[in-house]
């Protein structure tokens, strides 16, 4: 826990006991439910601490530039897609704690967790919803409604694009940890981003605060409306991803 407090003083972040016990308990349930599915490949406590929790605070890092800074996610509405067993998102959500934040994910068992993580740690402002990200986005609810709109280890970019960008209001940011070394993915993804209405995308190579290997956060800032026709339907960003106009 001391090395997970360090690496969020790092980043500006205090964790005060009620956080670090919020830490804690959700590794115990981490820990217990991965034993009963298949929430997450990452069990021991080392791995979840290096690889779950202080690689999600990497989205905080203060990259300068034209990126957000750890201040401006205060008070945020984010979404986090594809969120798993909540990574990035309930990492943040403890974090952050004015952070408002929806969890997505399409695998019921996993919305389930999440559900028993919210109540067991007692996160306010914390929605989880079970469902798909195509369809969520063709909500009013939903589209372009959030400051903030994260998604790690979903899917390329190229398809990624089209299950994010419609969820950020304009002004807001998609924000992708991906592994570094996304250049190429980035690229192949640069017509679908601005057909969905993103700037050109800006990438930050950070490797701190932990000792993962670094991560490039590319953002995608949104500068005009998604038309209507976007997302198309379940599975068909994945099975022919937006290429060109
Ligand atoms: N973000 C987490 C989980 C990554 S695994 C992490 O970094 O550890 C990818 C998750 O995305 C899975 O839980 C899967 O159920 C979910 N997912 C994939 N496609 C989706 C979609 N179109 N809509 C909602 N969830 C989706």
């Amino acid at each position: 826990m001391d090395f997970l407090r360090a690496a969020a003083h790092k980043l500006g972040v205090d964790l005060d006991e009620n956080q670090q016990a919020q830490f804690e308990r959700y590794r115990e349930l981490i820990e217990l439910r991965s034993k009963q599915f298949n929430l997450t490949g990452l069990k021991t406590w080392e791995k979840i601490r290096n690889e779950l929790f202080i690689r999600s605070l990497r989205v905080l890092s203060p990259a300068g530039g034209n990126v957000p800074t750890p201040e401006w996610f205060t008070d945020k509405r984010a979404i986090d897609i594809g969120t798993g067993a909540g990574i990035p998102g309930i990492v943040l959500k403890i974090a952050l704690p004015e952070l408002h934040i929806t969890l997505v994910d399409s695998n019921q068992k996993k919305t389930n967790f999440l559900t028993e993580v919210v109540n067991a740690l007692e996160l306010s402002n914390t929605k989880v919803i079970n469902g798909r990200a195509e369809e969520l986005a063709q909500q009013n609810d939903h589209r372009e409604q959030y400051d903030v709109v994260f998604a790690r280890a979903v899917a390329r970019l190229n398809e990624l694009a089209e299950l994010t960008i419609p969820f950020a209001n304009i002004g807001g940011t998609v924000i992708l940890p991906k592994s570094h070394g996304s250049e190429e993915e980035v690229e192949e993804a640069a017509a679908a981003a601005e057909i969905l209405g993103a700037a050109p995308a800006i990438t930050i190579p950070v490797n701190k605060p932990g000792n993962s290997p670094p991560d490039d956060m590319v953002y995608w800032m949104k500068i005009s409306s998604t038309p209507d026709k976007f997302p198309r339907s379940n599975g068909i960003p994945h099975q022919s991803p937006i290429k060109s106009r």
